[in-house]
C-alpha cells in the first residue's frame, strides 16, 4: 500500500552524489579510505570521542564490543528487553547469558533501579539503549558499573548527535556503538560504527575490524607485513558509503533542526489530549539534549492503538509500533523468559504508536496528522 505520508523517507543530499562519484573517480572503493578517515574525524572531532571506527553497521560495532571485552560463555549481560535484537544478540553470538531488565516508564529507557539486583560475579556487562536518542541514567549506570567493576556498551543506535548532563552519549561507557541505517537521523543506507573511550581498546579495535589482521598498522608503514593476531571479522564498510555518510555528517545540524521542529510541533499539537490523559508523550529530563531521533506516543490500550493505526491508515499516513520485547520473542522464550516477567515492557510495547519524522515531513503535514489524531479520539467520544 502507497501512503500520501510515507513513515520514514532516507534522507538524500545532493552533496552525497559528489562525493561518492569522487570516492568511485579516486578508484579506492573498498574501505579505510579518505571518505572513511574524513567520517570519523568529523565525529571524533564533534563528539569529542577518542577513537571512532566506521563499522559495516550498528550491529557490527556491537559484535565487536562483545570481542573486544572477551566475552565468553558464561559470562552476564544485562539488558533492556524493550530494544532491537542486535542489543542481545551480539553477546549471545559470543555465549553470553543475557538477563533483561525492565524500563522507565518515563523515557522508556532500562530503568537504573533494577539493574543492582541482577549483577552476580559473572556480570560482565550493562548495555543501556538510548531509546529515541534520548540518554539512559548515565551517572548510575557507571556508578554500579564501577562499583562492581562491570563494562559499559552503550547501544548509542539512536543517539548519535544526542547528550547526556552536557556530555555526547557514546562517549560515556567504555565502548558504543552508533548506527547509520536508513531508518537513523544520519545514514548511509547500513552503517555504523564503534567508539572507543579508553586508549586500551584502540589497537585491538583496529585489529578486530580487520579480519583479525593488523593491516590498518601496515598500511601507515608501522610494520612490514602484516598478519592474524587474534580473532576478529569483516567490519569495515565500503569507502562509497563513507562517501555518502560525510554529506550527511557535514550537515547534522541542518538534519537535526528539521527533526527538532517536527518533534516540537506534534509535542504541542497533542500536548492537550495529553494534560486530559488520552495519550502520553516523550519525556526528556532536563538534564538531557535530545536528536528527535523518533517521536511517539502512548495510547491507553492495545485496542486503542489498532484503531488508531487503522484511522491513520484510512487517511493514507502510515504510522507503525515495536518492539516485540525480546523477552517474549521466539529466542526469548527458549532462553526461558515467559511473559510477565517485564511488566513495564509489555505494556508499552503494546501500546507506543511511531508517528512519521523524516527531514522531507512538512509542518503542514505534521498539523494534517495531528488532526486526524484529534478527530479520532473526538469520534470515541473521549474528548
Ligand atoms: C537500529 C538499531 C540497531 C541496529 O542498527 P544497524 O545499523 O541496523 O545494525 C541496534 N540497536 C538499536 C537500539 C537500534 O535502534
Amino acid at each position: 500500500m502507497k501512503f500520501k505520508i510515507p513513515f520514514n523517507k532516507p534522507y538524500k543530499s545532493e552533496k552525497a552524489l559528489y562525493y561518492v562519484m569522487d570516492a568511485f573517480a579516486r578508484g579506492h572503493v573498498s574501505g579505510d579510505g579518505i571518505f572513511t578517515k574524513k567520517c570519523q574525524n568529523l565525529l571524533e572531532d564533534r563528539l569529542e570521542a577518542k577513537q571512532v571506527l566506521l563499522t559495516t553497521s550498528c550491529t557490527s560495532a556491537l559484535e565487536m564490543a562483545a570481542l573486544l571485552l572477551e566475552i565468553k560463555p558464561g559470562d552476564e549481560v544485562i539488558a533492556p528487553s524493550y530494544t532491537f535484537v542486535s542489543t542481545a544478540s551480539a553477546f549471545l553470538l559470543r555465549g553470553a547469558t543475557i538477563k533483561f531488565v525492565d524500563i522507565r516508564p518515563d523515557t522508556l529507557n532500562i530503568d537504573e533501579s533494577r539493574i543492582e539486583t541482577l549483577v552476580t560475579d559473572r556480570t560482565k556487562v550493562i548495555v543501556p539503549v538510548h531509546y529515541a536518542g534520548v540518554g539512559c541514567e548515565m551517572t548510575r549506570i557507571m556508578e554500579i558499573a564501577r562499583n562492581h567493576g562491570i563494562s559499559v556498551v552503550e547501544d548509542a543506535a539512536q543517539a548519535v548527535n544526542s547528550k547526556y548532563k552536557g556530555q555526547y552519549l557514546g562517549t560515556i561507557g567504555q565502548l558504543a556503538a552508533y548506527s547509520f541505517h536508513e531508518t537513523k537521523n544520519f545514514i548511509c543506507g547500513e552503517g555504523g560504527a564503534l567508539v572507543c573511550n579508553e586508549a586500551q581498546f584502540e589497537q585491538r579495535a583496529e585489529i578486530i575490524r580487520e579480519k583479525g589482521t593488523n593491516r590498518s598498522q601496515f598500511f601507515r608503514g608501522e610494520v612490514d607485513k602484516y598478519t592474524w593476531l587474534e580473532v576478529g571479522s569483516s567490519y569495515v564498510p565500503s569507502d562509497i558509503l563513507a562517501a555518502f555518510l560525510l554529506a550527511q555528517l557535514e550537515l547534522i545540524d541542518e538534519i537535526t533542526d528539521k527533526r527538532r521542529y517536527i518533534c516540537e510541533r506534534y509535542a504541542s499539537m497533542l500536548e492537550p489530549l495529553r494534560k486530559i490523559g488520552v495519550l502520553q508523550l516523550p519525556v526528556v529530563p532536563k538534564h538531557c539534549e535530545w536528536n528527535y531521533h523518533l517521536f511517539y506516543i502512548l495510547v491507553d490500550s492495545l485496542e486503542t492503538r489498532s484503531r488508531l493505526i487503522d484511522h491513520l491508515k484510512s487517511e493514507s499516513v502510515h504510522s507503525v509500533f515495536h518492539y516485540v520485547p525480546l523477552h517474549t520473542s521466539p529466542v526469548g522464550r527458549k532462553l526461558g523468559y515467559r511473559e510477565g516477567m517485564l511488566p513495564i515492557t509489555e505494556d508499552v510495547s503494546e501500546r507506543l504508536i511511531r508517528l512519521p519524522c523524516y527531514y522531507e515531513l512538512g509542518l503542514t503535514e505534521v498539523n494534517q496528522i495531528c488532526e486526524h489524531i484529534h478527530r479520532f479520539f473526538s469520534n470515541e467520544g473521549v474528548i
